[in-house]
């Protein structure tokens, strides 16, 4: 069969999911939870589910927020709030397994192109296999897009001067070797996000020395890995699905109000955090100089630390914080630009993600190429003028899981809403009262900035200045608002 003959027989489907990581295992929960009469597939580049926790296999690699929130409101999580990739690959496993949804997901397809026919009502798919080579077809009246937001197959490292000139080995954690030698290596971890916490004091035991290089601090909640309130109700021996709602709702409440006092009362939550950190490092430690962020305390996500670890690796005299500028690469190590030289053997550049835009597909309408820089978000979710599609983008300053379930019961509640009124395609326009909207980049910097955003803020979508346009970002107004859209606003074109 030749590939105009495999293009005609592509296999249909009522519902293509693209990704397997928590959003896309999520997507397939809800849409057969809700719309049992829908057929679907989940199609997945990598060898197995997991995404993020299958992709990342750098030491220590954990989750930074907790699983009560993290894992899905229909299944309880019942180990400690921060778990490792192996355990939240195991929880999604179980969910597959359960719901059978094993039978949904092709693995090792990868989604290349994707181009919607306004006359057939239909998105058609161009893929390929990766074990095969072979090309792979598909059509679907409606696409979910589940592929996350960063580049799998590599992390982003900056370009530096010198850097051919190391005579040691560079390594993105992403990419990090499975045999890799640490062991008594004088190691530079470059960064100083959640991947660099979690990395160094991993490794520390091992290492002859840590160093992390950061340009400039972050902040970090240090705190035991355990959940009081749901250690307390184990031992009345209530039951697992209680105790899941009862510590999600609790987390969410002080999350709510530490969210909210981070804007109203910046420098009261900021002494806090400081102060978190100088009762783990003492009073002599210099935390102003390697703690003490130059941001308002909630633009970047801020990384729990289990039991302060990284505070222990320096403390025990196995790691250390550089805050300095690189200068350059040297045959030995990293050139400061205060002038010092750091010596190293292996440099990890934990610097961050390529932000990767619906998943690198290829994205057309009718054959002409889509331009989503050109289009206005509809919540974050869907894309004004592109029809029968809705893309996870989860949350930042709450667990990202939590949009998977909420956009979930959306999806569903506008494909029941779709069949029962006989309509084929959706796509979002503004309406009149949105004519002269300001169009403004996809997320507020002011709001939040994280680099891998700010470096491709100019590929992603404009948002306007109203909640309907824009992904806000707020779980607690997002909890209220989703599940009352009124799908018959003038916001949903129906045909
Ligand atoms: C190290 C690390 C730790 C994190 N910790 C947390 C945390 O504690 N809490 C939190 O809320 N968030 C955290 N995040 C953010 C995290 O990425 C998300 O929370 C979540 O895991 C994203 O899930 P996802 O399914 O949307 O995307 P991903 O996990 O990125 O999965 C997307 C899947 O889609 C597949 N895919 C992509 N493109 C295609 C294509 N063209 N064709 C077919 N398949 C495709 C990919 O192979 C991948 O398996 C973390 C991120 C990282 C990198």
């Amino acid at each position: 069969m030749n590939e105009t003959q495999k293009q005609a027989g592509a296999e249909h489907f009522d519902v293509v999911i693209v990704g397997a990581g928590i959003s896309g295992v999520g997507a397939g929960y809800h849409l057969q939870d809700q719309c049992p009469d829908q057929r679907f597939a989940i199609l997945e580049s990598q060898e197995s589910f997991g995404g993020t926790w299958l992709t990342h296999k750098y030491p220590g690699i954990r989750s930074d927020s907790d699983l009560y929130t993290f894992g899905y409101r229909f299944k309880p999580w019942t180990g400690a709030p921060i778990a490792s990739a192996d355990e939240i690959l195991k929880y999604m496993g179980e969910v597959i397994e359960d719901n059978r949804l094993d039978q949904h997901i092709r693995y090792q397809h990868h989604i290349t192109a994707a181009d919607w026919s306004a006359e057939k009502n239909v998105w058609s798919l161009e893929g390929t296999r990766k074990d095969t080579g072979e090309k792979v077809y598909f059509t679907a009246n409606f696409l979910w897009m589940c592929q996350g937001y960063y580049e799998h197959s590599e992390g982003y490292t900056p370009k530096w001067p010198g850097m051919e000139d190391f005579k040691g080995k560079i390594i993105h954690p992403q990419t990090w070797p499975e045999n890799l030698d640490y062991q008594d290596k004088n190691v530079i971890v470059i960064g100083s996000g959640a991947t660099a916490a979690t990395l160094a004091p991993a490794i520390a035991a091992d290492c002859a020395h840590v160093t992390i290089l950061q340009r400039s601090p972050t902040y970090f909640i240090p705190g035991r890995n355990e959940n009081e309130l749901a250690d307390r109700l184990r031992v009345l021996g209530i039951d697992e699905t209680w105790i899941h709602e009862i510590v999600r709702r609790e987390i969410l409440y002080n999350q709510d109000l530490f969210t909210h006092r981070s804007f109203e009362e910046p420098e009261a939550v900021r002494e806090e955090l400081l102060g978190a950190v100088r009762e783990y490092l003492g009073p002599d430690y210099d935390i102003d100089k390697h703690f003490t962020p130059r941001y308002r305390p909630w633009r970047q996500r801020i990384a729990f630390v289990p039991d302060g670890d990284i505070f222990q690796g320096i403390n025990a005299g196995k790691a250390s914080m550089v805050t300095d500028e690189i200068e350059r690469f040297t045959e030995k190590g990293i050139q400061l630009k205060s002038g010092e030289e750091l010596e190293a053997d292996i440099i990890a550049t934990a610097t961050g993600f390529n932000l990767c835009v619906l998943g690198g597909i290829s994205f057309s309408r009718d054959g002409e190429p889509i331009d989503f820089a050109k289009t206005v978000t509809y919540r974050g979710m869907m894309f004004t003028g592109v029809p029968n599609m809705v893309w996870i983008f989860g949350y930042f300053r709450a667990s990202w899981t939590l949009r998977v379930d909420l956009i979930g019961d959306f999806v569903c509640r506008l494909l029941n809403h779709m069949k029962a009124n006989g309509v084929k395609s959706v796509a979002p326009a503004l309406r009149e009262q949105d004519s002269d909207m300001p169009l403004l980049p996809w997320i507020d910097p002011e709001n939040f900035n994280p680099g891998y955003l700010m470096r491709s803020m100019h590929l992603l979508p404009q948002r306007g200045d109203k909640p309907e346009w824009q992904h806000t970002q707020d779980y607690w107004l997002e909890k209220e608002e989703l599940p009352k859209i009124d799908l018959e606003d003038e916001a949903f074109v129906y045909r």
